[in-house]
C-alpha cells in the first residue's frame, strides 16, 4: 500500500508550486507522474496546472462530476499529484484512497482548507478523515506577520462572508489572512 497525503495551506502558499517542484524531481529521476486537476471552468485555460509565480505544467487528467478515477489506467505510474483538490468531490477522494492502497501508488493532494466563508470544502473534509499524511504549507497573512489560516474573499474592496461564488461584473479578489484580520475586516464591512 502507498500513503494518501493532504497537504493544505491558504491561497498564495504556493501549493502549486510545491506540486510543479515534486513533480519536477520524479520526472528528473526517471519516473512517471501523473497530474489531475478537477475541471472547473476554462477562464485559465483548463489543461494547465499554473503557479502564481509563473511555472506550469500540463494537466494529464482533468476530473469531471461523472469521471471515476479507478477506470483510469495507472500502468507504470510511480506518484499521483492532485492540485485544487478542495473542488473534487468526497466520492473522488475515496477513488483516490482506494487507488493508494489498491495500485500502491502514492497520491498527493494540494488545495484549500476552508473556503471564504471558513466553512470546510467537502473535498476537504473527506481528505481530512482519509489521509496517512496532513500537512500544512504555511503563508503569511496579506495584512500582518502571522501565518494566514483564512482565505478573506473582497467584492468590491470590502471583506465578505456570503454571496455567490462567481459574482458576475464585480471586482473581487482573494487573500490570505490571519484569523485577527479575518475578524475585524468582516466586523467592518457594511451589512447587507
Ligand atoms: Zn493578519
Amino acid at each position: 500500500m502507498a500513503k494518501l497525503y493532504f497537504r493544505y495551506g491558504t491561497m498564495g502558499s504556493s501549493k502549486t508550486l510545491n506540486l510543479l517542484a515534486v513533480a519536477h524531481n520524479y520526472r528528473q529521476q526517471g519516473k512517471d507522474v501523473l497530474l489531475i486537476k478537477p475541471q472547473l471552468d476554462d477562464r485559465f485555460g483548463v489543461q494547465q496546472i499554473k503557479s502564481r509565480a509563473g511555472l506550469e505544467m500540463p494537466a494529464d487528467i482533468l476530473v469531471k462530476e461523472d469521471t471515476d478515477l479507478l477506470e483510469l489506467d495507472y500502468e507504470g505510474v510511480d506518484c499521483i499529484l492532485v492540485d485544487e483538490v478542495h473542488f473534487l468531490s468526497p466520492a473522488a477522494i475515496e477513488q483516490l484512497r482506494t487507488i493508494s492502497i489498491k495500485k500502491g501508488i502514492p497520491v498527493i493532494c494540494y488545495g484549500l482548507r476552508t473556503d471564504f466563508r471558513s466553512h470546510l470544502f467537502e473535498g476537504s473534509r473527506r481528505l481530512m478523515e482519509l489521509a496517512d499524511s496532513i500537512e500544512e504549507v504555511k503563508a503569511t497573512c496579506h495584512f500582518c506577520n502571522r501565518k494566514s489560516i483564512m482565505n478573506m474573499r473582497h467584492v468590491n474592496g470590502v471583506a465578505v462572508t456570503d454571496g455567490p461564488v462567481v459574482q458576475l461584473g464585480a471586482e473581487e479578489a482573494y487573500f490570505p489572512a490571519c484569523y485577527h484580520c479575518y475578524e475585524m475586516q468582516i466586523a467592518a464591512a457594511p451589512v447587507g
